[in-house]
This record gives structure tokens, C-alpha cells and sequence, in this order.
């Protein structure tokens, strides 16, 4: 662990690295290194042996773990122990509205078992539930806007049930 999202805070801000210290810092393959410099971690200059700035390996490398947490697709929410987005056991996940337009979805981690949250607007809900299945944990503010049973069968329980063997 911890090799996919290197720690930023390994990073000194005031000195150059080289690509072969940047690897050996993380314990990773230079191509690694290399990689990120194609992907926007800028080098001071043109010239040989590449060096990089500290503050901007920092930068770099913040902003890379920010992405991976938002990269949290529809229908996933991130878990902070696993380190990656999760689609939540039995795709399943409560709704508990935070605000007028905010709220958190809540579901457990299939990995860990530890319940994970996402921090939603209400109005885009329908983007990111993906199949998700959501219960919303709290009645809406209005009374009496559904009558109606929930989606559990009222009607005389068994009396439904198929009588075909
Ligand atoms: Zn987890």
C-alpha cells in the first residue's frame, strides 16, 4: 500500500530530486517517475539529468491524490481506509439530507466492512446514484406528501404469496 498514492509529506519543497531519487523516495520504478513527468510533473528545465523541483513533486503529487478521490465514478463512494472508490455491499446506501440541497450517502465498504460516505447535491443525485439502491434515512420536511405504504406489500402478507407448490 501506499505505493500507488505516494505521500506528498516525503517530499522536502526546498530541494531537486533527480528521477532516480524521486523513485528511490517512494520505493518506486523510475519509469514510474518518468511516467508522471509525461503526465505533468514539470522538470526544471530541458536539461540532463532531469531534476525536479520538491514544491513541484509536491504539487504534483497532491493534486494526483485529489483526483483519485473525486475519480469516484457514479454509483461509488470513496473509502478513505481502502484508499479507492467503492461500490457499497449489496449496492446499497442510505441518504441523509445535510441541507436543503446536500447530503451523505452512506454504505459500507465491501473490502472492510467500514461504512463509507460520500458528500452529495441533492439535486445531481440521480449522477451519481448510478444502480446504486438509496433509502433516504429521514422523512422529507413536507407531511403527508405520500400517503401511500412504502414499497413493502401491506396487502395481508401471505395472502400474496404464491400458493403453487
Ligand atoms: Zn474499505
Amino acid at each position: 500500500m501506499g505505493v500507488r498514492h505516494p505521500n506528498p509529506r516525503l517530499v522536502k519543497v526546498h530541494r531537486n530530486y533527480s528521477v532516480e531519487e524521486v523513485a528511490r523516495l517512494f520505493g518506486l520504478h523510475k519509469n514510474t517517475v518518468r511516467n508522471w513527468l509525461k503526465q505533468g510533473l514539470a522538470a526544471i528545465d530541458d536539461r540532463r539529468p532531469t531534476l525536479i523541483l520538491g514544491q513541484e513533486l509536491s504539487r504534483f503529487l497532491h493534486e494526483r491524490r485529489q483526483k483519485a478521490r473525486q475519480a469516484c465514478g457514479p454509483g461509488r463512494i470513496f473509502c478513505i481506509a481502502c484508499r479507492a472508490p467503492r461500490v457499497p455491499a449489496g449496492k446499497m446506501a442510505d441518504c441523509t439530507a445535510t441541507g436543503p440541497l446536500a447530503g451523505t450517502l452512506c454504505g459500507i465498504c465491501p473490502d472492510c466492512d467500514r461504512l463509507i460516505y460520500r458528500r452529495v447535491n441533492l439535486a445531481k443525485l440521480d449522477a451519481v446514484r448510478g444502480d446504486l439502491e438509496i433509502a433516504f434515512t429521514q422523512p422529507r420536511p413536507r407531511i403527508g406528501e405520500r400517503a401511500a405504504p412504502s414499497v413493502k406489500c401491506d396487502s395481508g402478507e401471505k395472502a400474496q404469496a404464491h400458493e403453487d407448490a
